[in-house]
């Protein structure tokens, strides 16, 4: 048994009856809460549900869903169920498509938020002796802030670096003994890029990812690169931000822990709507229990996944929600097959000769969908091949394995074109893999 480490024990080994109790006071104190607010009020009735008829766990299932249209057409103050003078606090998404979703704190919310995050980093390890480096930007992004109040409440030392600038990073790594850093999968991979380059060795001792999906053969590759334990979290910016979920070292690489005390996690089915048992596949749906400045009840997440019972940690009452592989918007189809983008990641960075860039292209030939995967191999595998004829059979065989493989799996042909390090360009942020030109 792993070392285990808990911020708020009596709560994260809270036995599933308690947890039971306090789940139901806290909706219907959420449900009230939401009531308040004309457009939710507004909701209910067609619904016909009143606040009152939430009398057991179960009845979560006689509320509407939101979706994040709600959050759209209640731009920017719509939902909220306080007065504004008791916000202290906006966060919002990139906005890409449209307005961005918008995150209100009143002063208990950040502290929640604020102690749901010292929690995740206490469940993988951090504690005040670790010096933590937040490598994503310090802005309107969930990730700084919510990390730099966590790390910050746990007593480390806290380097608020910012996003970006990977070598200067990997330098202040190195210069100041960082052990912790948080971001995102695709900078990871990026700093262990950087660090092969320039001949750097960066002991790290643990890091916390998330904000994108990433396969186990990314973390395998951070974990050898930057000699850490890598951790997976989640959040949204409608609930919270991260947060929500996290691994612990016992479901480290399976799963996720909700964190039951304030988030109800529902499976449904996304085309009915209907609840799905434990272990069954399907759309993520939460409720934030404790939320004063606005309503999340409900949320259907757009992420797929399922939800396990029980772990070795003892967090029993916390359910599992197992790593997410895919979202529904993320879904491509390609000649009437399913593909996730996530599947194809996991086999091409599963092989050591592949670097830690890649990127998917949707194309036409005449009438017919394409799919090819562009990833670059390590300038190392050619160390030691002296012809043209060499290199040549070389890229032949590792191409033909993954495209293989890639087949097997997806069960669909895939073109894979493997490229040169730096050969594919870098997105900002966080990484764009998926390019449709058709
Ligand atoms: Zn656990």
């Amino acid at each position: 048994m792993r070392e285990l480490h808990f911020r708020h024990e009596k709560i994260e080994k809270m036995s599933k009856k308690e947890m039971q109790e306090l789940q139901l006071k806290r909706l219907k104190q959420a449900v009230h809460r939401a009531a308040k607010n004309a457009y939710y009020n507004k909701k209910l009735k067609e619904t016909h549900v009143s606040p009152d008829d939430i009398r057991e766990l179960s009845d979560i299932q006689k509320l509407p869903f939101m979706t994040k249209k709600d959050f759209q057409v209640n731009f920017p103050y719509g939902l909220l169920t306080v007065e504004k003078s008791e916000l202290v606090r906006l966060h919002a998404t990139s906005g890409t498509t449209g307005k961005p979703v918008t995150c209100f704190y009143t002063e208990n919310d950040l502290e929640t938020w604020t102690e749901l995050i010292a929690r995740n980093l206490t469940c993988i390890g951090v504690t005040k002796e670790d010096v933590f480096q937040n490598t994503v930007t310090h802005g309107l992004f969930t990730g700084g802030l919510g990390y730099f109040q966590g790390a910050t409440r746990l007593g480390c030392l806290y380097i608020p670096f910012g996003g970006g600038n990977t070598a200067r990073q990997l330098e202040f790594m190195i210069d100041y003994g960082v052990t912790a850093i948080h971001g995102i999968p695709s900078f990871g991979l990026r700093l262990v890029e950087v660090a092969e380059e320039m001949n750097l060795k960066v002991p790290l001792r643990l890091a916390m990812l998330g904000a994108e999906l990433w396969s186990n053969s990314v973390r395998k590759k951070i974990e050898e690169g930057l000699e850490c334990e890598a951790y997976d979290n989640y959040g949204l910016t409608e609930l919270i931000g991260p947060g929500v979920s996290c691994e612990c070292p016992e479901s480290k690489g399976d799963s996720l822990h909700v964190w039951s005390d304030n988030f109800i996690a529902e499976i449904i089915d996304p085309a009915t709507g209907e609840r799905l048992d434990f272990g069954e596949e399907g759309e993520l749906v939460l409720t934030n229990l404790t939320k004063e400045a606005m309503p999340a009840i409900r949320y259907r997440t757009r992420d797929l996944t399922s939800l396990e019972e029980e772990c070795a940690c003892g967090r029993n009452a916390h359910v599992r929600m197992k790593r997410i592989k895919s979202r529904l918007d993320d879904m491509l189809k390609i000649r009437g097959v399913n593909v996730f983008p996530s599947q194809i990641e996991y086999v091409i960075m599963k092989h050591k000769e592949i670097g830690y860039n890649y990127r998917i292209r949707l194309w036409k030939r005449g009438a017919l969908d394409e799919i090819t995967v562009e990833a670059e191999v390590k300038n190392e595998v050619f160390r030691d091949l002296k012809t043209e004829a060499e290199i040549v059979d070389k890229m032949q065989l590792l191409k033909n394995k993954i495209a293989e493989e890639l087949r097997n799996l997806i069960l669909l042909r895939i073109n894979v074109e493997l490229k040169p390090e730096g050969a594919i360009p870098r997105s900002q942020g966080k990484a764009k893999r998926i390019f449709d030109e058709r």
